[in-house]
């Protein structure tokens, strides 16, 4: 057998890689990985983190205005009430520092040498590391390509005076007002933690709504709630242009109205980051959206190459990749064949409300049962308790979609305060084939907004 510098070079230190190359170690395997940024990658570092922060963080907005209803005296919004960003983006950076020692510390603590630099391979067992000191060439038995996306931007003139996520992450002062392109998730989160923090927010869409792929009542309730809040969408719409003014940024749209902003913000989907890493000169194909080619075990083109997670665009979520990176340790370190299972993974918008989704929509479902009458759906849409007595005018929106014929769960959709807590549970039970007599069978817990779920008796609900 030749004889490697390392059995594993992982080439990014983001969610996948890091569980990856960790599990390996701690197997005593010889583990490097590489990496140009922050270790944690963009789930913590310039993603699901942060975001999260500023999503509870612009919340309390809300929570102020709802604590008045039960006898709190709450100084009116304005002078009474005043939000430091700067103060916020700071203590959010204080804890993505305490989150990086933490990976470096699972690292160090697994026998994982982390090397700070860009990789780029050079054959099936050879990666070239680009860093402080210059380039140095590793070899190892197996390399794992775990590098993730970045934010894709369209080419519009203007567009270099645009933002991305990472971006809007790190503002030095809040503006005043902002257009987001995009009506996707990123967007979506960004729009509700601009309002909330009292931005005055665009959201420019493509498509006649946001949220392509989510189910359309709950498409619909969240962009209804949205506008409530006071964010503008403006839909089917493009940007044709972005200008730079004396007093800010204007939009420009193709019939030549304009909107002017402090800041443009684009969260237009993601690229893999694929290129400069030499995989095409190595063997290793890549699809027509430059994502790694690989097969059920993460297997690319070259026998002893592997990718994992965004860089392999399959389904781009952080609890996805994890269970990638385990199931690449087990197929290769522990000659135990695995491949995830990508059925009925649940997932949550952290919009204002929020949603959580698990499983096939009401459409969908229409799709692959055969038809409308091969479907059954239950939706609950009511005010919930929190809001009575603040008298804040929000509504939760609640969905099973049942296969008519075996009674089965195949969907459950939800938008409203503490969706993704609730469909965390009921992703369980989806995985385990519930059918809509054992929602039924199930004693709620009361008073819940979850106890709806398992108490909703008359198909189609609210608008049969
Ligand atoms: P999405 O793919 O979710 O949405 C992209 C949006 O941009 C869509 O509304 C799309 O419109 C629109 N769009 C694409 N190209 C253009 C263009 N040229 N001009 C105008 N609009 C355009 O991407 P995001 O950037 O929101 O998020 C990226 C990924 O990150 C997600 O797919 C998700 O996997 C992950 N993510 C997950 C989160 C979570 O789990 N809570 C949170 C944030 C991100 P159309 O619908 O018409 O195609």
């Amino acid at each position: 057998m030749a004889d490697y510098d390392y059995d594993l070079i992982t080439i990014g230190a983001g969610s996948g890689g890091v569980r990856a190359s960790r599990r390996a170690a701690a197997l005593g395997k010889r583990v490097c990985v590489i990496e140009n940024l922050r270790v944690g990658g963009t789930c913590v570092m310039r993603g699901c983190v942060p975001k999260k922060l500023l999503v509870i963080g612009s919340h309390f907005a809300d929570d102020f205005e709802d604590a008045a209803g039960y006898g709190w005296t709450v100084p009116e919004a304005g002078p009474g009430i005043t939000h430091d960003w700067p103060a916020l983006i700071k203590a959010k950076a204080k804890e993505l520092d305490r989150l990086e020692g933490v990976y470096h510390r699972i690292l160090r603590d697994n026998g994982v040498e982390e090397i700070t630099g860009t990789g780029r391979i050079k054959g099936p067992h050879t990666v070239e590391v680009d860093g402080p000191d210059g380039n140095t060439s590793l070899s190892a038995e197996t390399i794992l390509v775990a590098t993730g996306g970045w934010p894709y931007l369209p080419d519009i003139p203007g567009i270099e005076h645009a933002i991305t996520s990472n971006e809007a992450l790190d503002l030095a002062e809040l503006p005043k007002r902002i257009a987001i392109v995009g009506g996707g998730y990123i967007a979506v989160e960004f729009a509700g933690i601009f309002n909330a923090l009292g931005s005055d927010v665009t959201e420019i869409i493509r498509a006649p709504q946001i949220l392509r792929g989510f189910d359309e009542d709950v498409r619909d309730v969240l962009a209804q709630e949205m506008e409530k809040k006071g964010i503008t969408i403006r839909r089917e719409c493009i940007v044709r242009s972005i200008e730079k003014t004396e007093t800010g940024l204007s939009v420009l749209f193709p019939y030549g109205d304009a909107i002017e902003v402090d800041q443009v913000m684009y969260a237009t989907g993601r690229k893999p980051n694929t290129s400069g890493l030499g995989l095409e000169e190595a063997g290793v194909t890549l699809n027509g959206k430059s994502a790694i080619e690989v097969d059920e075990f993460s297997k690319t083109a070259v026998d002893s190459i592997y990718a994992i997670g965004d860089v392999t665009d399959r389904v781009n979520l952080t609890p996805v990749a994890l269970a990638e990176g385990e199931a690449f340790v087990r197929t290769v370190f522990l000659d135990d064949p695995t491949s995830v299972d990508y059925t009925n993974i649940a997932s949550a918008v952290f919009s204002q409300p929020p949603i959580g989704s698990v499983g096939m929509t009401e459409d969908e479902a229409v799709v692959a049962l055969g038809g409308e009458d091969a479907v059954d759906v239950y939706v609950s849409r009511f005010t919930p308790m929190k809001y009575t007595l603040s008298g804040r005018d929000e509504k939760t929106i609640m969905k099973i979609v049942v296969d008519a014929k075996t009674d089965r769960v195949v969907g459950c959709h939800m938008a409203g305060l503490d969706s993704p807590e609730i469909v965390q549970g009921l992703a369980i039970a989806l995985k385990c084939g519930a059918t809509k007599a054992q929602f039924d069978a199930t004693i709620g817990i009361h008073p819940t907004a979850a106890e709806e779920f398992v108490t909703m008796r008359d198909r189609r609900g609210y608008d049969s």
